[in-house]
Protein backbone atom coordinates (compact mmCIF):
# COMPACT_ATOMS: atom_id res chain seq x y z
CA UNK A 1 0.00 0.00 0.00
CA UNK A 2 1.38 3.15 -0.78
CA UNK A 3 1.71 5.81 1.98
CA UNK A 4 -0.78 8.78 2.54
CA UNK A 5 0.37 12.20 0.61
CA UNK A 6 1.08 14.97 2.79
CA UNK A 7 -2.58 16.61 1.49
CA UNK A 8 -4.37 12.77 2.45
CA UNK A 9 -2.44 13.52 6.12
CA UNK A 10 -4.05 16.73 6.15
CA UNK A 11 -7.32 15.75 5.74
CA UNK A 12 -7.17 12.95 7.77
CA UNK A 13 -5.84 15.38 10.87
CA UNK A 14 -8.83 17.61 10.05
CA UNK A 15 -11.24 15.07 11.10
CA UNK A 16 -10.23 14.77 14.67
CA UNK A 17 -9.43 18.58 15.50
CA UNK A 18 -11.74 18.21 18.06
CA UNK A 19 -9.17 16.19 19.87
CA UNK A 20 -6.20 18.04 19.23
CA UNK A 21 -8.38 21.82 20.52
CA UNK A 22 -9.20 20.30 23.27
CA UNK A 23 -5.67 18.06 23.75
CA UNK A 24 -4.25 22.12 23.48
CA UNK A 25 -6.59 23.41 25.60
CA UNK A 26 -5.71 20.83 28.68
CA UNK A 27 -2.06 21.50 28.09
CA UNK A 28 -3.02 25.51 27.80
CA UNK A 29 -4.29 25.82 31.23
CA UNK A 30 -1.46 23.86 33.31
CA UNK A 31 1.41 25.84 31.86
CA UNK A 32 4.55 25.22 33.97
CA UNK A 33 8.58 26.57 33.45
CA UNK A 34 11.86 25.16 32.55
CA UNK A 35 12.04 21.71 34.03
CA UNK A 36 9.07 21.99 36.43
CA UNK A 37 6.93 20.54 33.74
CA UNK A 38 5.83 17.57 36.28
CA UNK A 39 1.55 18.33 35.50
CA UNK A 40 2.48 18.47 31.68
CA UNK A 41 4.73 15.23 31.74
CA UNK A 42 1.86 13.16 32.96
CA UNK A 43 -1.16 14.49 31.32
CA UNK A 44 1.06 13.60 28.17
CA UNK A 45 2.39 10.09 29.67
CA UNK A 46 -1.38 9.42 30.10
CA UNK A 47 -2.61 10.87 26.23
CA UNK A 48 0.06 8.12 25.20
CA UNK A 49 -0.34 5.39 27.17
CA UNK A 50 -4.15 5.68 25.80
CA UNK A 51 -2.67 5.03 22.32
CA UNK A 52 -0.56 2.71 23.45
CA UNK A 53 2.71 3.77 23.77
CA UNK A 54 4.80 3.77 26.90
CA UNK A 55 7.20 6.52 27.64
CA UNK A 56 10.19 7.31 30.10
CA UNK A 57 11.32 9.91 31.40
CA UNK A 58 14.46 11.74 30.31
CA UNK A 59 16.08 14.98 31.04
CA UNK A 60 14.11 15.09 34.66
CA UNK A 61 10.47 16.06 33.36
CA UNK A 62 10.85 15.13 29.38
CA UNK A 63 9.59 11.87 27.74
CA UNK A 64 10.96 9.63 25.34
CA UNK A 65 9.09 7.08 23.52
CA UNK A 66 8.85 5.02 20.46
CA UNK A 67 6.93 3.06 18.36
CA UNK A 68 6.65 1.30 14.71
CA UNK A 69 8.14 -1.73 13.04
CA UNK A 70 11.06 -3.28 15.80
CA UNK A 71 12.39 -4.57 12.65
CA UNK A 72 15.70 -2.51 11.63
CA UNK A 73 14.63 0.51 9.79
CA UNK A 74 15.91 4.24 10.36
CA UNK A 75 14.47 5.93 13.40
CA UNK A 76 12.58 9.03 12.92
CA UNK A 77 12.99 11.46 15.91
CA UNK A 78 9.99 14.33 16.10
CA UNK A 79 10.42 16.82 19.23
CA UNK A 80 8.11 19.09 21.12
CA UNK A 81 8.79 21.71 23.56
CA UNK A 82 6.99 21.70 26.71
CA UNK A 83 8.01 25.00 29.25
CA UNK A 84 6.08 27.77 29.52
CA UNK A 85 6.92 31.24 30.50
CA UNK A 86 6.53 33.44 34.06
CA UNK A 87 3.58 36.02 32.48
CA UNK A 88 0.69 36.61 33.80
CA UNK A 89 -2.13 35.79 31.05
CA UNK A 90 -5.31 37.65 30.98
CA UNK A 91 -8.47 36.00 32.19
CA UNK A 92 -10.29 34.03 29.40
CA UNK A 93 -11.76 30.90 28.31
CA UNK A 94 -9.47 27.83 29.29
CA UNK A 95 -6.88 30.64 30.13
CA UNK A 96 -3.74 29.64 32.49
CA UNK A 97 -4.52 28.19 35.84
CA UNK A 98 -0.97 29.01 37.07
CA UNK A 99 -0.64 32.21 37.98
CA UNK A 100 1.91 33.81 36.49
CA UNK A 101 2.73 31.18 34.30
CA UNK A 102 1.72 31.39 30.73
CA UNK A 103 2.48 29.30 27.44
CA UNK A 104 3.09 32.06 25.88
CA UNK A 105 5.34 30.95 23.27
CA UNK A 106 3.01 28.36 21.81
CA UNK A 107 4.36 25.92 23.25
CA UNK A 108 1.16 23.97 24.11
CA UNK A 109 0.58 24.08 20.62
CA UNK A 110 3.50 22.13 19.58
CA UNK A 111 3.02 19.31 22.12
CA UNK A 112 -0.41 18.78 20.50
CA UNK A 113 0.82 18.76 17.19
CA UNK A 114 3.04 15.82 17.82
CA UNK A 115 0.55 14.02 19.73
CA UNK A 116 -1.53 14.50 16.34
CA UNK A 117 1.60 13.32 14.03
CA UNK A 118 1.54 10.29 16.08
CA UNK A 119 -1.94 9.42 15.80
CA UNK A 120 -1.07 10.20 12.25
CA UNK A 121 1.64 7.99 12.31
CA UNK A 122 -0.19 5.13 14.50
CA UNK A 123 -2.39 4.65 11.71
CA UNK A 124 -0.43 3.59 9.00
CA UNK A 125 -0.07 0.43 10.99
CA UNK A 126 2.17 -1.88 9.50
CA UNK A 127 2.82 0.64 6.34
CA UNK A 128 4.61 2.74 8.88
CA UNK A 129 8.17 2.33 7.10
CA UNK A 130 10.30 3.84 9.93
CA UNK A 131 10.32 3.15 13.76
CA UNK A 132 9.33 7.00 15.23
CA UNK A 133 10.78 8.04 18.52
CA UNK A 134 9.38 11.42 20.03
CA UNK A 135 10.89 13.69 22.15
CA UNK A 136 9.05 15.92 24.42
CA UNK A 137 12.13 18.18 25.43
CA UNK A 138 11.63 20.17 28.64
CA UNK A 139 13.24 23.71 29.53
CA UNK A 140 13.47 25.24 26.00
CA UNK A 141 13.48 28.44 27.63
CA UNK A 142 16.84 29.37 28.38
CA UNK A 143 17.61 25.67 29.96
CA UNK A 144 19.24 24.18 27.38
CA UNK A 145 16.94 20.91 27.84
CA UNK A 146 18.18 19.78 24.42
CA UNK A 147 21.64 19.72 25.70
CA UNK A 148 20.86 17.45 28.42
CA UNK A 149 18.23 15.46 25.95
CA UNK A 150 21.22 14.45 23.78
CA UNK A 151 23.69 13.86 26.34
CA UNK A 152 21.17 11.49 27.52
CA UNK A 153 20.55 10.04 24.47
CA UNK A 154 18.16 11.17 22.96
CA UNK A 155 19.48 10.96 19.58
CA UNK A 156 21.31 7.48 20.21
CA UNK A 157 20.68 5.46 16.69
CA UNK A 158 18.24 8.56 15.31
CA UNK A 159 18.63 9.49 11.19
CA UNK A 160 16.87 12.56 11.23
CA UNK A 161 14.96 14.64 13.83
CA UNK A 162 12.04 17.54 12.89
CA UNK A 163 10.14 19.98 14.89
CA UNK A 164 8.39 22.94 14.49
CA UNK A 165 7.79 26.72 16.05
CA UNK A 166 4.54 28.62 15.54
CA UNK A 167 5.56 31.85 13.72
CA UNK A 168 4.12 35.39 14.18
CA UNK A 169 5.34 36.46 10.75
CA UNK A 170 3.67 33.87 8.94
CA UNK A 171 -0.15 34.01 7.75
CA UNK A 172 -2.28 30.91 9.76
CA UNK A 173 -2.56 28.41 7.15
CA UNK A 174 0.66 28.48 5.64
CA UNK A 175 3.73 26.44 7.28
CA UNK A 176 7.47 27.21 5.88
CA UNK A 177 11.01 27.03 6.31
CA UNK A 178 14.91 28.66 5.54
CA UNK A 179 17.36 26.00 4.64
CA UNK A 180 20.97 26.92 6.10
CA UNK A 181 20.99 28.95 9.07
CA UNK A 182 17.85 30.23 10.29
CA UNK A 183 17.75 31.18 13.81
CA UNK A 184 20.80 32.97 15.32
CA UNK A 185 22.68 31.74 18.10
CA UNK A 186 22.06 33.19 21.65
CA UNK A 187 24.54 33.83 23.88
CA UNK A 188 23.48 35.46 27.70
CA UNK A 189 26.52 37.03 28.91
CA UNK A 190 27.48 39.13 32.31
CA UNK A 191 29.92 41.94 32.76
CA UNK A 192 30.78 42.08 36.44
CA UNK A 193 32.94 45.67 37.30
CA UNK A 194 34.06 45.49 40.79
CA UNK A 195 35.72 48.70 42.25
CA UNK A 196 35.73 50.02 46.11
CA UNK A 197 32.72 52.35 46.89
CA UNK A 198 32.37 55.75 48.57
CA UNK A 199 30.46 58.93 49.12
CA UNK A 200 29.16 60.47 45.96
CA UNK A 201 31.25 63.80 46.96
CA UNK A 202 34.59 62.42 47.22
CA UNK A 203 34.83 59.88 43.88
CA UNK A 204 38.52 60.41 44.00
CA UNK A 205 38.89 58.46 47.27
CA UNK A 206 36.98 55.72 45.47
CA UNK A 207 37.49 52.92 42.41
CA UNK A 208 34.24 54.16 40.96
CA UNK A 209 33.12 50.65 38.75
CA UNK A 210 29.98 52.70 36.93
CA UNK A 211 32.88 54.76 34.98
CA UNK A 212 34.37 51.43 32.98
CA UNK A 213 30.63 50.21 32.91
CA UNK A 214 29.45 53.41 31.31
CA UNK A 215 32.23 53.42 28.76
CA UNK A 216 31.99 49.45 28.17
CA UNK A 217 28.34 49.62 27.17
CA UNK A 218 29.68 52.24 24.83
CA UNK A 219 33.12 49.45 23.77
CA UNK A 220 30.58 46.81 23.35
CA UNK A 221 28.58 48.57 20.25
CA UNK A 222 31.58 50.14 18.78
CA UNK A 223 32.74 46.43 18.73
CA UNK A 224 29.80 45.84 16.61
CA UNK A 225 30.43 48.63 14.01
CA UNK A 226 34.33 48.27 14.15
CA UNK A 227 35.15 44.79 13.99
CA UNK A 228 32.35 43.00 12.57
CA UNK A 229 31.83 42.79 8.72
CA UNK A 230 28.54 44.49 8.05
CA UNK A 231 27.74 41.40 5.36
CA UNK A 232 27.70 39.38 8.87
CA UNK A 233 24.01 39.14 11.45
CA UNK A 234 24.78 39.78 14.78
CA UNK A 235 23.38 41.89 17.31
CA UNK A 236 24.64 42.76 21.00
CA UNK A 237 22.03 44.11 23.15
CA UNK A 238 22.49 45.14 27.05
CA UNK A 239 19.07 45.50 28.78
CA UNK A 240 20.60 45.18 32.23
CA UNK A 241 22.59 47.67 33.86
CA UNK A 242 22.82 47.30 37.64
CA UNK A 243 24.84 49.88 40.20
CA UNK A 244 23.96 51.63 42.98
CA UNK A 245 20.78 52.72 44.43
CA UNK A 246 21.34 55.72 45.98
CA UNK A 247 22.20 59.28 44.69
CA UNK A 248 25.25 59.54 46.60
CA UNK A 249 26.80 56.47 47.17
CA UNK A 250 28.94 55.11 44.41
CA UNK A 251 28.64 50.93 44.70
CA UNK A 252 31.01 48.41 44.91
CA UNK A 253 29.94 46.68 41.90
CA UNK A 254 27.68 47.17 38.69
CA UNK A 255 27.03 44.26 36.46
CA UNK A 256 25.64 44.86 32.49
CA UNK A 257 23.71 41.61 31.56
CA UNK A 258 22.80 40.95 27.64
CA UNK A 259 22.56 38.79 24.71
CA UNK A 260 24.89 38.57 21.90
CA UNK A 261 23.26 37.13 18.59
CA UNK A 262 25.00 35.68 15.11
CA UNK A 263 24.87 33.37 12.56
CA UNK A 264 28.37 32.63 12.30
CA UNK A 265 30.38 30.60 15.18
CA UNK A 266 33.35 32.07 13.83
CA UNK A 267 32.10 35.62 14.85
CA UNK A 268 30.90 34.58 17.45
CA UNK A 269 33.32 33.35 19.59
CA UNK A 270 35.76 36.07 18.42
CA UNK A 271 32.99 38.96 19.20
CA UNK A 272 32.88 36.61 22.85
CA UNK A 273 36.89 37.06 23.09
CA UNK A 274 36.92 40.53 22.43
CA UNK A 275 34.18 41.14 25.14
CA UNK A 276 35.84 39.61 27.62
CA UNK A 277 39.12 41.62 26.68
CA UNK A 278 37.30 44.81 26.82
CA UNK A 279 35.79 44.31 29.79
CA UNK A 280 39.07 43.38 31.56
CA UNK A 281 41.14 45.99 29.61
CA UNK A 282 38.22 49.04 30.27
CA UNK A 283 37.68 48.04 34.13
CA UNK A 284 42.14 47.66 34.88
CA UNK A 285 42.29 51.42 33.32
CA UNK A 286 40.22 52.57 35.63
CA UNK A 287 41.81 50.63 38.29
CA UNK A 288 38.43 48.22 38.79
CA UNK A 289 38.58 44.04 38.18
CA UNK A 290 36.46 43.17 35.16
CA UNK A 291 34.91 39.73 34.96
CA UNK A 292 33.25 38.22 32.08
CA UNK A 293 31.41 34.92 31.83
CA UNK A 294 28.10 33.82 30.45
CA UNK A 295 25.39 33.11 32.40
CA UNK A 296 22.89 30.73 30.83
CA UNK A 297 23.50 27.55 28.44
CA UNK A 298 24.56 29.02 24.96
CA UNK A 299 22.01 27.78 22.12
CA UNK A 300 24.09 27.39 18.37
CA UNK A 301 23.20 28.43 15.03
CA UNK A 302 19.84 26.78 13.89
CA UNK A 303 20.91 25.43 10.05
CA UNK A 304 19.04 23.65 8.41
CA UNK A 305 20.78 21.18 5.91
CA UNK A 306 20.03 22.40 2.37
CA UNK A 307 19.71 19.30 0.77
CA UNK A 308 17.31 17.88 3.08
CA UNK A 309 15.17 21.24 3.17
CA UNK A 310 15.45 20.83 -0.73
CA UNK A 311 13.86 17.28 -0.74
CA UNK A 312 10.85 18.48 1.59
CA UNK A 313 9.99 21.42 -0.31
CA UNK A 314 9.55 19.41 -3.21
CA UNK A 315 7.99 16.35 -1.15
CA UNK A 316 6.20 18.64 0.69
CA UNK A 317 4.89 21.05 -1.17
CA UNK A 318 1.71 21.28 -0.67
CA UNK A 319 2.01 21.51 2.86
CA UNK A 320 4.50 23.85 2.93
CA UNK A 321 5.52 27.15 1.12
CA UNK A 322 7.62 27.50 -1.92
CA UNK A 323 9.86 30.68 -0.67
CA UNK A 324 12.31 31.03 1.72
CA UNK A 325 11.42 31.92 5.07
CA UNK A 326 13.24 34.73 6.51
CA UNK A 327 16.21 34.53 9.33
CA UNK A 328 15.63 35.53 12.84
CA UNK A 329 17.66 36.77 15.13
CA UNK A 330 15.60 34.89 17.85
CA UNK A 331 17.13 31.47 18.96
CA UNK A 332 15.70 27.58 19.77
CA UNK A 333 17.23 24.92 21.02
CA UNK A 334 16.10 22.86 18.55
CA UNK A 335 19.73 23.74 16.77
CA UNK A 336 21.56 21.47 19.51
CA UNK A 337 19.90 18.25 18.13
CA UNK A 338 20.65 19.69 14.15
CA UNK A 339 24.18 19.59 15.68
CA UNK A 340 24.45 16.19 15.63
CA UNK A 341 22.14 14.64 13.42
CA UNK A 342 20.53 15.96 10.30
CA UNK A 343 17.06 17.27 10.42
CA UNK A 344 14.68 20.29 9.75
CA UNK A 345 13.04 23.24 12.11
CA UNK A 346 9.60 24.45 10.51
CA UNK A 347 7.47 27.46 11.27
CA UNK A 348 3.77 27.09 11.65
CA UNK A 349 1.89 30.31 10.48
CA UNK A 350 -0.09 31.68 13.83
CA UNK A 351 -0.96 34.98 11.94
CA UNK A 352 -4.10 35.81 11.42
CA UNK A 353 -5.42 39.92 11.58
CA UNK A 354 -8.77 38.64 10.38
CA UNK A 355 -9.01 37.10 14.29
CA UNK A 356 -6.94 39.93 15.65
CA UNK A 357 -4.13 37.52 16.32
CA UNK A 358 -1.03 39.27 15.64
CA UNK A 359 0.48 39.81 19.19
CA UNK A 360 4.06 38.75 19.14
CA UNK A 361 5.32 35.51 21.12
CA UNK A 362 6.26 36.07 25.09
CA UNK A 363 3.64 38.45 25.33
CA UNK A 364 0.46 38.55 27.43
CA UNK A 365 -1.65 38.70 24.58
CA UNK A 366 -0.17 36.21 22.49
CA UNK A 367 -3.12 33.77 21.26
CA UNK A 368 -3.00 31.05 19.06
CA UNK A 369 -5.42 30.14 16.03
CA UNK A 370 -6.65 26.64 16.69
CA UNK A 371 -6.96 25.96 13.33
CA UNK A 372 -3.30 25.66 12.32
CA UNK A 373 -2.85 22.74 14.70
CA UNK A 374 -4.31 20.14 12.24
CA UNK A 375 -1.96 21.40 9.35
CA UNK A 376 1.58 21.33 11.79
CA UNK A 377 0.57 18.03 13.15
CA UNK A 378 0.46 16.65 8.71
CA UNK A 379 3.64 18.15 8.66
CA UNK A 380 5.76 16.46 10.87
CA UNK A 381 3.93 13.76 10.02
CA UNK A 382 4.56 14.08 6.18
CA UNK A 383 8.23 14.71 7.31
CA UNK A 384 8.92 11.96 9.14
CA UNK A 385 7.60 9.75 5.71
CA UNK A 386 10.18 11.60 3.65
CA UNK A 387 12.37 9.01 1.61
CA UNK A 388 15.34 8.31 2.85
CA UNK A 389 18.61 7.81 0.56
CA UNK A 390 19.37 4.19 -0.18
CA UNK A 391 22.67 3.65 1.53
ZN1 LIG B 1 9.99 31.18 23.59
ZN1 LIG C 1 9.35 28.69 21.82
Amino acid sequence: MSLPSPSELLKRAEAFHGWSVDLRRRLHEIPETKFQEVKTSSLLWEELKKMGISSRRIAGTGLLCEFGPTRSTPVVALRADMDGLSLEEPAGPFASQHPGKMHACGHDVHMAVLLGAVRLLLDLGEDLPFRIRLLFQPGEEGGGGAKRMVEEGALEGVCRIFGLHVWMELDSGKASLRSGAAFASSDGFEAELLGRGGHGAEPFKTQDPTVPAGELLGAFQTLMSRERNPFEPAVLSVPTFQGGESYNVIPERVLLRGTLRTFSPDLRRRLLARMEELTSHYASAWRCQGLFRLFRPPYPVLVNPPGLAAQARDELSPLLEPLEAAPTLLAEDFAVYLEHCPGLFFLLGNRNPAQDILAPLHNPSFRVDESIISRGSALLAAASLLTHPQP
